[in-house]
């Protein structure tokens, strides 16, 4: 099989490799159709941040059964790969809260994950895909989870006007669960011109922050108040900064962005947060249980309908093709928004 292997820091290459070993009772072998690149993936690739080489990167995928061996799942069956392997004994587990418990594995950054066409997954990681899901809109099940648990940790009242940092597959995503969830005004702040069109395409109101200050923009849009809910979903202090003080008394918000360096809160700032006794949330990851009730069942039931992933998508590029656009991801000589890698285009 073909895997896009990450030799050493920087040094991504296409490799022919055996078939994976399966290692565990209960797992099926799959075969990838398409894996996203995440946001993450690129410092991963290029500065260094990869937990071992080599390491196949991916952990947002979609896939078919090839092998059911002994899961219980039919030959063929499409499903999306939950990439967290929990240790089992963690008393976090017990609970289903995988995503906060210790030691566990995950694919595409503790071991090989989606960039290479054949994996074993456990059968409580593989998700089925319903029949109105592509495979292609499948690969962003992992992102517009990850989405929705930011936004689940909100309470949303009547009449509640919302503001998310970031326009980026995530922020997009989030605005779309914030409109879901019933924000009756949902604002998209993003500096780039191109993802601005795309959330207002999407019918959300944009706030470009090369040319206004988000902070007065989102006061001045809401009769002074400021916004009631607040996801800040790009990582950079500045930005962390604006989301705290674009909240709005009693306000709520989420820290989804990771964080591109340190933050340091002025005296004058933690006092706007007592004064108005906001509400901060940190968010990790996603939830795959209750099965069958779980966010992951959430992403796919409104994939489509309520929720819009495929404008999201601005490559979708082969094996052959995935090391170039992830150096030019690193390097910002292109465009780009979510890049998926169609790890087997005849797979829908
Ligand atoms: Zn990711």
């Amino acid at each position: 099989m073909q895997a896009i292997v990450l030799k050493s820091q920087g040094q991504l290459e296409i490799e022919q490799r055996p078939l994976p070993e399966r290692f565990g009772p209960g797992q099926a072998l799959v075969r990838v159709a398409a894996a996203g690149i995440c946001g993450s993936d690129i410092p991963r690739a290029f500065d260094g941040k990869a937990y071992h080489y080599p390491l196949v990167l991916g952990h947002e995928f979609s896939a078919v059964v090839e092998d059911p061996a002994d899961s219980g799942l039919q030959a063929g069956q499409r499903v999306v790969v939950f990439p967290l392997l929990p240790r089992l004994d963690d008393p976090f587990s017990l609970i289903g809260e995988y995503a906060v418990s210790s030691d566990y594995d995950y694919y595409g950054s503790r071991r090989d994950g989606g960039m290479q066409q054949y994996l074993w997954v456990p059968r409580a990681n593989l998700i089925p895909v319903p029949d109105h899901v592509s495979l292609v809109a499948a690969a962003m099940t992992e992102p517009a989870a990850v989405s929705l648990h930011a936004v689940s940790k909100l309470r949303v009242a009547s009449a509640t006007v919302a503001l998310v940092i970031g326009g980026g597959p995530i922020g997009v995503m989030v605005a779309q669960f914030l409109r879901i969830r019933g924000c009756t005004a949902v604002w998209v702040a993003e500096p780039d011109g191109r993802k601005r069109e795309l959330a207002r395409n999407l019918g959300f109101d944009v706030i470009d922050p090369t040319a206004e200050d988000t902070v007065a923009a989102i006061a001045e849009r809401s009769n002074g108040r400021g916004a009631d809910c607040v996801v800040e979903a790009v990582g950079l202090a500045l930005t962390f900064e604006q989301a705290f003080r674009a909240c709005a008394t009693f306000g709520q918000l989420v820290l989804l962005g990771n964080p591109a360096g340190s933050l340091s809160l002025s005296a004058e700032l933690v006092s706007t947060i007592l004064r108005r006794e906001l509400t901060i949330y940190g968010t990790w990851n996603s939830k795959v249980t209750p099965v069958g009730h779980s966010e992951w069942d959430e992403v796919l039931g409104r994939m489509g309908q309520t929720l819009v992933v495929e404008p999201l998508i601005s490559h979708r590029v082969t094996i052959a093709e995935a090391p170039a656009i992830m150096e030019a991801m690193y390097s910002r000589q292109t465009w780009f928004n979510k890049v998926i890698v169609q790890m087997d285009p005849e797979l829908r």
